[in-house]
């Protein structure tokens, strides 16, 4: 089938040139659930735009009967980070006005929603598609001030207006993928909510992080965060209910790489993912379908990450996926001075079990730089 396409302005460019997006939405023949997926949020982060590219490939190819809702499907939705470099190197992590973290900036409407345990007493009766209507109801009108704060004289700064843009086209979303890589090296894993990991099996990946905390204002978060607490607000009141919906972020492989392998992952699992919520009907998995695999969820107050003791270059660091005992040496610095004496190799060794999940691409570091990252699946 063919994708309907729409563009969306971003940004007016002092040149008068601009810079915007492109949907590629996929509808079925029966009306369902609407899944969203985006990729390269974060400008080094590309290898979702190959995922996205291949299920479009995928989709054009299947009939309309074989699609059950929507899918909208976003490449490369952050231009400005995308196109922007230092040398030869995409940075594109931290927007270059304020600094800011590109998946930190959203709007989450669990912060703003004061009334809420108000509004769930009146809710507790009715049933669960009638309260996700009226809640959603509830957070398109406070989503609604947000456009009267950009089209005011005074307006907002770039970064209210971009986030607008991305979550008018997935507030009302039921499932949201939002496909990044390590801006390093890394290994293909997701980041799951709690009371949600049965679903994170079904994207066949053999790692996720349990998110135990919340950064703040990141895509996932943002979609997720009311809802949950929603849940949370009636559970309270003795209505434990859980809504279909999910947010995922994907990790998938090397920044600045759209790594094959890392790019057949992403596609399996999201195909499989969609699959199993009844999006997708494929008779290539007739026989048993949908798959799953177990999927080793750690804590994320569990990742360890090594930071360089001292200034100098980073010598026989164990690969990527290592799986080190504490005690092991995780790398060797080499580190020079100026006072007269020799150069020195120090080892650096692991303080927990673990598994090597992530390196930095840099093996020139100064002091207090990251190095690595270690899962620690002991709970
Ligand atoms: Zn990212």
């Amino acid at each position: 089938m063919i994708p309907i396409t729409s563009q969306i302005d971003l940004l007016q460019l002092a040149s008068g040139d601009n810079l915007s997006i492109q949907v590629y939405k996929f509808i079925g023949k029966q009306p369902g659930k609407k899944v969203y997926i985006q990729s390269n949020l974060h400008g080094s982060e590309i290898v979702g735009n190959a995922v996205i590219h291949q299920l479009i490939e995928f989709l054009r190819e299947l009939d309309e009967d074989r699609i059950t809702g929507e899918i909208w499907l976003v490449p490369v939705c952050n231009p400005l980070g995308t196109n922007q470099r230092s040398h030869f190197f995409s940075s594109g992590r931290f927007n270059s006005y304020d600094g800011r973290d590109w998946n930190r900036i959203f709007w989450d409407y669990e912060k703003d929603c004061e009334d809420l345990a108000t509004f769930v007493k009146t809710q507790k009766n009715l049933g669960i598609k009638e309260v996700r209507k009226n809640f959603l109801e509830k957070q398109k009108a406070a989503f609604a001030k947000q456009l009267e704060r950009i089209q005011k004289p005074s307006s907002v700064p770039y970064r209210d207006r971009y986030r607008y843009q991305l979550q008018s086209l997935c507030l009302d979303a039921d499932f949201v993928i939002d496909i990044h890589s390590s801006s390093n090296q890394g290994i293909d894993y997701l980041y799951c909510f709690h009371g949600r990991e049965e679903s994170a099996k079904y994207f066949l990946l053999e790692y996720g992080i349990l998110m135990t905390e919340y950064d703040g204002n990141a895509f996932d978060e943002a979609f997720m965060k009311p809802w949950l607490a929603l849940e949370k607000q009636l559970t309270k009141l003795g209505k434990a209910i859980k809504f279909d919906l999910e947010a995922w972020t994907l990790e998938l492989g090397s920044g600045m790489q759209m790594n094959p392998e890392s790019v057949e992952v992403g596609v399996r699992g999201i195909k499989n993912y969609l699959a199993y919520k009844g999006i997708l009907t494929l008779a290539e998995y007739s026989v048993n379908y949908p798959a799953s695999t177990e999927i080793q969820l750690v804590r994320r107050d569990r990742i360890k990450n090594y930071y360089a003791i001292a200034g100098g270059m980073i010598q026989k660091r164990v690969p990527l996926k290592t799986s080190v005992k504490a005690g092991d040496r995780l790398y060797q610095l080499l580190s020079f001075n100026k006072s007269g004496d020799l150069p020195t190799a120090i080892d650096i060794c692991a303080e927990t079990d673990g598994l090597v999940f992530d390196i930095s691409t840099n093996q020139s570091v100064n002091q207090g730089e990251y190095v690595l990252g270690i899962l620690n699946f002991e709970l």
